[in-house]
């Protein structure tokens, strides 16, 4: 019924302070309740299937908002997409995204996804062969929830990814929990051995970022800045942003 909308969250280099992406987050408009967080039917909507029709709806809906933003002058926005471990199994994913970057004229430097450690671990020789399809067209691959998951350590070392989110449980207890501090430090250093970026999602508070400031963590995510808008209230705020946000 075309009720499905995506609004867009940035995310923040904290040390430079400016804007250097943003996360593609479903949202459903429903005529009587209003807006449905994915909370709400995200697992529903995965455990029936219908997460392939959507997701491949959301790909495309994401590269047309691409263009836009690039026709009205918003120039190298990268946009972060979450997927499903069934989009995987059950949609040629490099066919798609070649399909929905070539029909809206832009580059795989435009895109990021987004998987969760359950994702490797499901179907690990699929996900591995397309992430490594995606990666060689200049797509890159997060790791969404890190620390939440059950994936071992190994997989870092081993899988193609760029950069990893910490969980936000982590971030919500910094600085005032001393487990939740450890593993983020943990994290950081973890993450800086291997030579991977290092996102904390989250970030609701001034004391949060002065923490993550001085672990080393170079880039943010959360309510301190801004949450999910709709693409041309995201288009607003960054060009009112763009030289002085925080
Ligand atoms: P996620 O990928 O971990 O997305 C981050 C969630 O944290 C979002 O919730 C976002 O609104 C929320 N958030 C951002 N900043 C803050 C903050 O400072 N404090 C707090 N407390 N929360 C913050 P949202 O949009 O409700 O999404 C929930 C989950 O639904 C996502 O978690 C993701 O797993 C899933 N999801 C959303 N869109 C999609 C999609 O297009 N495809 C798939 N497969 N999953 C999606
Ligand atoms: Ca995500
Ligand atoms: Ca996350």
């Amino acid at each position: 019924n075309d009720e499905f909308v995506i609004h867009y969250q940035p995310v923040v280099d904290i040390h430079k302070n400016e804007i250097v992406s943003v996360e593609a987050l479903l949202r459903w408009q429903h005529p009587e309740k209003g807006i449905i967080q994915p909370g709400d039917f995200i697992s529903f909507i995965e455990d029936c299937g219908l997460i392939v029709a959507l997701g491949e709806w959301l790909i495309f809906s994401v590269c047309k908002q691409i263009k836009l933003w690039h026709d009205s002058g918003l120039k190298d926005q990268c946009v972060s997409i979450n997927l499903s471990p069934r989009q995987f199994n059950e949609q040629d994913l490099f066919a798609l995204f070649t399909q929905a970057m070539s029909e809206n004229n832009i580059e795989a430097s435009s895109l990021a996804v987004e998987i969760t450690e359950r994702t490797l671990i499901d179907n690990i020789g699929e996900v591995e062969g397309t992430l490594k399809k995606l990666r060689s067209m200049g797509m890159q691959v997060w790791l969404d929830d890190f620390g939440t998951g059950y994936a071992s350590l190994a997989y870092l070392k081993e899988f193609p990814v760029d950069m990893v989110k910490m969980d936000r449980t982590f971030v919500n207890g910094i600085p005032d929990n001393r487990e939740d501090s450890a593993v983020a430090d943990a994290i950081a250093g973890l993450t800086r051995g291997l030579k991977l970026k290092l996102l904390a999602e989250g970030v609701e508070n001034e004391r949060q970022l002065d923490v993550l400031k001085s672990i080393g963590c170079q880039y943010g995510q959360g309510y301190y800045w801004s949450k999910a808008l709709p693409g041309d209230e995201y288009e607003q705020f960054y060009m009112n942003q763009i030289y002085n946000i925080g």
